[in-house]
């Protein structure tokens, strides 16, 4: 009898944790559906500040602003880490055509890639030569690359079901390409959007010449996926014709800026941190809705959840807003220096950046212990249509914080729509979906609550 009776205490208590945690996301998932904030947030952040390139007045309306809702919100402490950030002009509109036969013209639409060089004021005209990608570069060699505008081609690989695969397979053409074809003696560089599908908008992101001294550094640009196969049909008619193309970005000196930190304060283990994140700059071109306000939002909006269903946190909750992740990720280096230097004790950090679309799930970068339990959660996000748990990537910015026992994490948004807008001038606000960006912030502040009331598994 006592066995029973202890074994019916156990499945009473058990189901009534499981019951509670029902509970808990339920009321999470309604407060976001019914009174959400982020989406009023992400349109004021979209429509009344805009594009938030690092060093920006928009970059610095935008600490401004989340700071100050932030500040709206009950938490126990908001700060600003100050950061020292590069600051990247895009300057005049970008003109680029192709040029058929003397006076017969194309026109294109290119767009400057982040930390291009510009080219001269008259701009560049010469001819143009098309590789798929940084091999095909090195074996035609200097011979047949100097003096010319080398044009990448490779197209994202549209049978990858996962699009950021694909995104990650052609993305070093972008980042390296005038690297490389500067070492070979280019005098330009034009690379197909990374885009799957066609249209007319130029995307633009980050690109390096890593240790290439100045006088090789060579202008890059990105070209419309329409562009650039019109680029690509010309020069089998006709491959003596001529690219033309003007520039006018600008690299200046480092300015100050600002990661923005919200934090909920632990009951029990103040010193046991979790870190939920987006990054608050974006590219220029749109307004970056989708790359990363949604994130931005989505991370403050967990803190909010929290407040608003009264739970009281065991663990210390941050919303971390990082600067700086598209062109050179000094705020999640900034923020990870200061933790360890603090000792700080970061046991599960949770990025949003991969649009603000319909929430899929999530991915894990951790222990297998850790993972194995989080795998017993899974049920508790099927009524909302969360079906992956699978280990891999998880964000840029919380990257720099990983070490042998933090359970990192990244929100899988379906990821379908996600390159039509990403880093383009069609970033913008109408094309973030109200429930969607939601669901992701429940989704979200669902994964936190459990973290924080389970802990983590030492490794
Ligand atoms: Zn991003």
């Amino acid at each position: 009898m006592r066995i029973l009776g202890l074994l019916l205490f156990l499945s009473v208590t058990m189901g009534f944790s499981q019951t509670s945690d029902k509970q808990q996301i339920r009321a999470i998932y309604n407060s976001s559906l019914t009174e959400g904030k982020s989406y009023g947030w992400l349109n004021y952040l979209s429509n009344q500040i805009g594009g938030r390139l690092s060093g920006s007045l928009q970059a610095q309306l935008a600490v401004d602003y989340t700071k100050k809702q932030m500040d709206s919100l009950g938490l126990d402490k908001v700060w600003l880490q100050p950061v020292m950030v590069p600051k990247w002009v895009r300057g005049t509109p970008e003109f680029a055509y192709i040029e058929n036969q003397s006076g017969m013209t194309n026109n294109v639409p290119i767009c400057a890639l982040g930390g291009s060089v510009s080219t001269p004021g008259v701009g560049i005209k010469a001819a143009i030569i098309e590789v798929k990608g940084i091999e095909e570069l090195k074996a035609l060699g200097r011979s047949k690359i100097a003096g010319k505008i080398v044009f990448f081609n490779r197209p994202m690989d549209p049978t990858l079901i996962r699009t950021f695969e694909a995104y990650s397979g052609c993305v070093d053409q972008r980042y390296s390409g005038a690297e490389e074809a500067g070492k070979l003696g280019a005098v330009g560089v034009i690379v197909r959007s990374m885009n799957l599908r066609l249209d007319d908008n130029p995307h633009t992101g980050a690109m390096s010449y890593g240790d290439l001294p100045v006088e090789s550094r060579i202008p890059a640009a990105a070209i419309s996926t329409n562009g650039a196969d019109l680029l690509s049909t010309t020069l089998k008619l006709d491959p003596k014709i001529k690219f033309f193309f003007r520039q006018s970005c600008k690299q200046y000196d480092d300015v100050e800026s600002f990661n923005v930190v919200g934090e909920i304060t632990g009951s029990t283990y103040p010193n046991e941190i979790m870190v939920v994140g987006g990054h608050l700059d974006s590219w220029d071109l749109g307004d970056g809705s989708h790359d990363d306000g949604a994130g931005v939002v989505q991370s403050m909006e967990v803190l909010r959840l929290m407040k608003v269903n009264g739970y009281k946190p065991q663990r210390t909750i941050r919303a971390v807003l990082f600067m700086n992740e598209e062109n050179g990720l000094r705020g999640g280096a900034k923020y990870a220096e200061i933790a360890k230097n603090k000792k700080e004790n970061h046991i599960f950090a949770l990025e949003s950046d991969s649009g603000g679309f319909t929430p899929r799930g999530f991915s894990f970068d951790s222990s297998d212990a850790n993972l194995e339990r989080v795998l017993t959660w899974k049920s508790l996000f099927e009524p909302y249509l969360i079906h992956v748990f699978e280990k891999g990537y998880s964000g840029a910015d919380i990257g720099p914080l990983k070490d042998k026992q933090i359970v990192m994490a990244g929100l899988v948004p379906d990821s379908q729509r996600y390159f039509d807008y990403h880093h383009a001038q069609n970033d913008i606000f109408e094309h973030v979906n109200r429930r969607e960006l939601e669901l992701g912030a429940a989704a979200m502040a669902s994964m936190v609550y459990l973290f924080d009331k389970y802990g983590i598994l030492p490794n």
